[in-house]
């Protein structure tokens, strides 16, 4: 069959046996799409527009065997909540194989939930249909908001149950992402001091990933420093939009920087610097306000692993890779001020612009504002109907409303027309962000009446989140007191 070729080539299977187990996704009993990503799709090249649903369920199950698959899945350890577990691994996540894009671009497609691995401990290798749902949503809408992520290309229902707290129906995941690397990848080999694998890891990764920096010298401080960056610029703007991963494990922290595991993660809606959703974080170690230090803290453990490759000696090593890590503070708040400055209308620089960005916060929090529509709203102070808009809500506090004049102050000393502020401002708010309540919705119709619709119609509008659309408004709107989501589950 034409219309499925994947254009798959294995890279990591070709590297040693001990990077992973080959196994087969289990096939379930009766898959059903729910979801087909048709735009990723067609930017993958795939060209499936003559296969029908039956196909596409049968092939996103796993149930039948893509052309060139090679099945495996990926062995990892990790720091979870800090505490070292050397065998991880992909427990329930079979990678089908690495998809060639036209531009020669190389991406891993993996089915979550697609049965038992050797990896999977106790666990029964499934996923859920709600945790599937709240993934693809919010991996779809990360992307649409420009943020580096895996990606959703379709997912099925298995037609059986899975059991956690209570049964519930059970789904699969295609999902696409740059790699599936992680820091516990690194971590996975150093605990067993093997380092001719953390070398083959390490060369293996720059090549995917950071090719330019292969004939770089010493070649493994060039990879560490470009994870540093990436994972810098990647926390940061989870910063700038209120996101709130909730489970910064170093297994869940990928080399290529791009988002990976949506498990309790959630937006906020109100503002809080120390919020926390997940269920089972229980003493806020991965708090909003904590993820740069945290990704930090990681970035550490992938330090540690990479010391023995760099052919210094300890003490040297250790000096040349702290100096690295303690790059990442200023690298971090470089790009969270950057997109701050975006996102207040700012393009000149001026050195009070750091504590304009930090102060916002501040009394945003006093007051309790919604994270997304406080900074829309102030946009709409910038236009010619201004005495008509009502009050920010920074003016409630005296804090806030000395901000709204400093800031209005600044606005007046940028070299464009107000207009020209409000227009970048409107580009870099997102309207529309998947809130808690609207994806809890979606996954009661989903779970419930098997109803997709809603969650169809939330990723329509999260698909174009800074286009404002008229009848859209209760997308925008924070919960109702009854509607609030206070905790969030992984539902692993
Ligand atoms: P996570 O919390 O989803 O990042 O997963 C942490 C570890 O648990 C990984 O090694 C997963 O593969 C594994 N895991 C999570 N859920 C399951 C499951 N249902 N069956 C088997 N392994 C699982
Ligand atoms: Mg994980």
């Amino acid at each position: 069959m034409a219309g499925l070729n994947f254009n798959f080539d294995n890279s990591y299977s070709r590297l040693p046996a001990n990077f992973y187990a080959k196994i087969k996704p289990t096939a379930v009993s009766s898959p059903n799409i729910i979801f087909f990503n048709k735009s990723l799709a067609s930017s993958l090249g795939l060209d499936f527009e003559t296969v029908s649903q039956a196909q596409l369920a049968k092939i996103f199950s796993g149930n039948e065997a893509a052309a060139g698959a090679e099945n495996l899945a990926m062995a990892y350890a990790g720091h979870q909540f800090g505490h070292f577990v050397p065998q991880l691994g992909d427990g329930r996540a079979i990678l089908l194989g690495e998809i060639i894009d036209p531009t020669g671009k190389r991406h891993d497609l993996q089915l979550k939930g697609a049965g038992r691995t050797p990896y999977s401990r106790n666990g029964d290798g499934r996923a859920a249909l709600g945790p599937v749902i709240r993934e693809l949503i919010v991996s779809e809408a990360m992307h649409a908001l420009g943020v580096p992520t895996t990606r959703a290309l379709a997912a099925v229902s298995t037609g059986e149950m899975v059991l956690r707290e209570s049964a519930q129906p059970g789904a699969i995941l295609a999902r696409v992402g740059a790699s599936h690397i992680r820091i516990g990848t690194f971590q996975y080999f150093a605990a067993r001091g093997d380092q001719t694998a953390i070398r083959a890891l390490a060369d293996y990764a720059t090549h995917r990933h950071y090719p330019e920096f292969v004939e770089v010298e010493p070649p493994y401080l060039g990879l560490l420093e470009r994870v540093i960056d990436a994972q810098a610029q990647l926390v940061a703007t989870w910063m700038q939009i209120g996101f709130i991963h909730g489970v910064m494990n170093t297994d869940n922290m990928t080399i290529s920087g791009e988002t990976i595991d949506f498990g309790p993660c959630a937006f906020m809606d109100q503002f809080e610097s120390a919020k926390v959703y997940s269920s089972i974080d229980r003493n806020g170690r991965y708090a909003f306000s904590n993820q740069p230090d945290i990704a930090l803290w990681n970035l550490t453990r992938l330090a540690e692993s990479l010391l023995p490759l760099l052919g210094l000696d300890q003490a040297t090593a250790t000096s040349e890779a702290e100096k690295l890590l303690q790059s990442f503070s200023s690298r971090y708040e470089a790009y969270w001020l950057s997109g701050l400055r975006q996102k207040l209308g700012l393009t000149i620089e001026e050195p009070g612009d750091l504590k304009l960005a930090q102060d916002f916060f501040v009394y945003l929090e006093q007051v309790g504002g919604d994270f997304t529509n406080s900074f829309r709203e102030l946009s709409s102070l910038l236009s010619e109907t201004r005495e008509t808009s009502k009050p920010h809500i920074l003016a409630s506090s005296a804090g806030g409303a000395k901000w709204l004049e400093h800031w209005s102050l600044r606005i007046d000393r940028e070299p464009r027309s107000k207009d020209d502020c409000q227009k970048s401002m409107l580009r870099a708010n997102p309207a529309y962000i998947p809130r808690n309540h609207l994806i809890e919705r979606a996954i009661r119709a989903a779970v419930d009446q098997n109803d997709f619709s809603k969650m169809s119609e939330l990723m329509s509008v999260l698909s174009e989140p800074y286009r404002l659309r008229e009848g859209l408004e209760p997308f925008q709107l924070p919960p109702n007191p009854n509607e609030i989501v206070h905790k969030t589950f992984c539902g692993t």
